[in-house]
């Protein structure tokens, strides 16, 4: 069990190998592999869960003894069939065996103005859906699945394919044009635009290829108990190395002596040493507050501030009476698209005006069969958002504007059930300013920097920064966002800090 900062700390260390700052995915999987290779690893959370976005909340229903577990962002992640990059890294960090996974043979369903389609996970059979619904198209489309195909394949030296790294520099739209030009079968494939919070004119080809194929090649996956059973597998890890992570302890300072990180102070004052932080906080915050001389990172601060924001998002949890499925909201993921003319949707979104994107909305017992309380049923409604239109409210403004998107929220629910409001117990609404208020990323970004053409992965501020002895890890550095991308980012991160604890007997550079 991770501990509390509220306890008294006398109990806990002061000297430590490494401190990581933050338990979002990235935070928990460096220091999990840290923890696997022998060095003394200090987690510092200032939630009161670990996880970052990869956790829950408990909500009772008034009266009763009922309580739905929310999980705040999971819908489904990849990569996890065997031989997949995921895979072996959950397997090798211990973390998998404490995971059931339920696997899916369905990604979503995607409607647009002249489709409705439920997608197959697995590519092979996707790429026969759209030969099929558009056969006129058929060799555009065997292009494109074997473009990504290519994308996905490494490279002679291990390293991205040619394919890959020619993506790099892409937008998806660029991309897509190459093959097809068909806008339904763009739309239809680029459904997913929504996961990364950039139209495809905007998004990276890059990007958008690698969170494909962790999906259509790498398998559609939930962990039954969802991101909380992540994050706690990884704590379990953790702690089974002679690692700890404490929770409610926020680091207000990343502490340096002669140019060199000596360690962290927390909000309430206790000091930690260690050689080596790795803070999974925001970049913008390690560079700019926590650092305690913000000049030894000079050559960091031009890109950390240079850099677009992800998008946000606005999710109502929803707790109902009943059985979805049966009451008609069937889909476990289902995409909604108003138009194929993605500039529309960009535009709205800047405008804040959510009635005129596109939503999803969701039947999460499909994804965690028996999870809810019995007899009832989890929802989830959701519009990517602009974190920044969502900041200097004041309280009863903010207050409203909320109420408006709730039911917003909830009127899309009501389009498969229509009788949902008499049905709900309990109701969440999280908007940007509530991802922010819990995770401190800075207009509630859920996806670290924008993965545009020239901010994604090899864009964003170096994970071994110019700073002896300070990393990073999470959605802020390489290679990027979602559960795939942060773990994938601590694990590499981890990686470089053994090479540097390797390379000097002395300790980290
Ligand atoms: C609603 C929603 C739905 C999503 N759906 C999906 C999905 O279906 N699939 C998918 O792959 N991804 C999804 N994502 C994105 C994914 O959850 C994130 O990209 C990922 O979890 C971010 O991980 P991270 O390591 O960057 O850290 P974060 O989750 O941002 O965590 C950072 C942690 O650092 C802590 N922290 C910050 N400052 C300090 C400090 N000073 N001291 C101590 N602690 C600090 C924070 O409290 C937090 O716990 C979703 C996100 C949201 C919000």
């Amino acid at each position: 069990m991770a501990a509390n900062e509220a306890q008294p700390h006398g109990k806990i260390d002061s000297e430590w190998d490494v401190i990581v700052i933050g338990s979002g995915l990235g935070g928990l999987s460096a220091a999990a592999r840290l923890a696997r290779t022998g060095l003394r690893v200090l987690v510092l959370e200032q939630h009161v869960f670990a996880g970052g976005y990869a956790h829950h909340f408990l909500r009772k229903v008034r009266g009763t003894k009922i309580v739905y577990d929310f999980d705040v962002a999971l819908h489904q992640t990849g990569d996890l069939l065997p031989g997949r990059g995921m895979h072996q890294m959950l397997s090798e960090l211990e973390v998998l065996p404490r995971l059931e996974l339920h696997q899916f043979d369905v990604i979503y369903r995607t409607r647009g103005p002249r489709h409705d389609l439920q997608i197959p996970a697995a590519a092979d059979a996707y790429e026969e859906l759209l030969i099929e619904l558009y056969p006129e198209q058929a060799g555009g489309v065997r292009d494109l699945f074997e473009h990504m195909r290519q994308i996905d394949e490494p490279g002679e030296d291990g390293g991205p394919s040619p394919a890959a790294f020619a993506s790099m520099e892409l937008s998806l739209k660029e991309l897509l044009d190459q093959h097809v030009r068909d806008e339904r079968i763009q739309g239809i494939f680029s459904t997913l635009w929504g996961y990364l919070g950039l139209v495809p004119s905007e998004l990276s080809a890059f990007l958008f290829a690698r969170m494909w194929s962790s999906y259509h090649l790498g398998g559609c996956f939930y962990f039954k108990g969802g991101g909380q059973a992540l994050s706690d597998a990884f704590v379990g890890v953790i702690e089974a190395h002679r690692g700890k992570v404490v929770l409610r302890a926020e680091v207000a300072r990343i502490e340096t002596t002669s140019g060199q990180v000596t360690g962290v102070e927390t909000r309430r004052g206790q000091r930690f040493r260690a050689p080596v932080v790795i803070s999974n906080a925001p970049a913008p915050l390690t560079y700019h507050q926590l650092l305690d001389s913000p000049e030894l990172a000079a050559a960091e601060l031009e890109r950390v501030d240079g850099l677009p924001l992800a998008c946000s998002i606005h999710q109502a949890y929803v707790g109902i009476r009943g059985d979805a499925a049966k009451l008609g909201l069937a889909d476990r993921g289902a995409f909604f698209s108003p138009t194929y003319d993605f500039e529309e949707e960009r535009a709205a979104m800047a405008r804040g005006d959510y009635r005129r994107q596109g939503w999803m909305v969701g039947n999460h017992d499909l994804a965690d069969p028996g999870h809810a309380p019995p007899g009832r049923s989890i929802l989830h409604s959701t519009v990517i958002a602009d974190g920044s239109l969502w900041k200097a409210d004041d309280e009863a403004a903010y207050r409203e504007r909320k109420r408006e998107l709730e039911s917003y929220l909830v009127d899309r629910i009501a389009e498969h059930i229509p009788d949902v409001r008499e049905r709900i117990e309990v109701i969440e609404t999280g908007t940007p300013h509530t991802m922010q208020r819990y995770s401190s990323n800075p207009e509630g970004s859920i996806y670290g920097y924008a993965s545009s053409p020239t901010s994604h992965s090899i864009h964003r501020p170096e994970a071994r920064s110019s700073v002896p002895g300070l990393y990073l890890a999470g959605a802020w550095t390489f290679p990027g966002p979602g559960f795939t991308g942060t773990m994938a980012s601590g694990h590499r991160t981890a990686g470089l800090v053994i090479e540097d604890f390797e390379g000097r007997s002395g300790g980290p550079r």
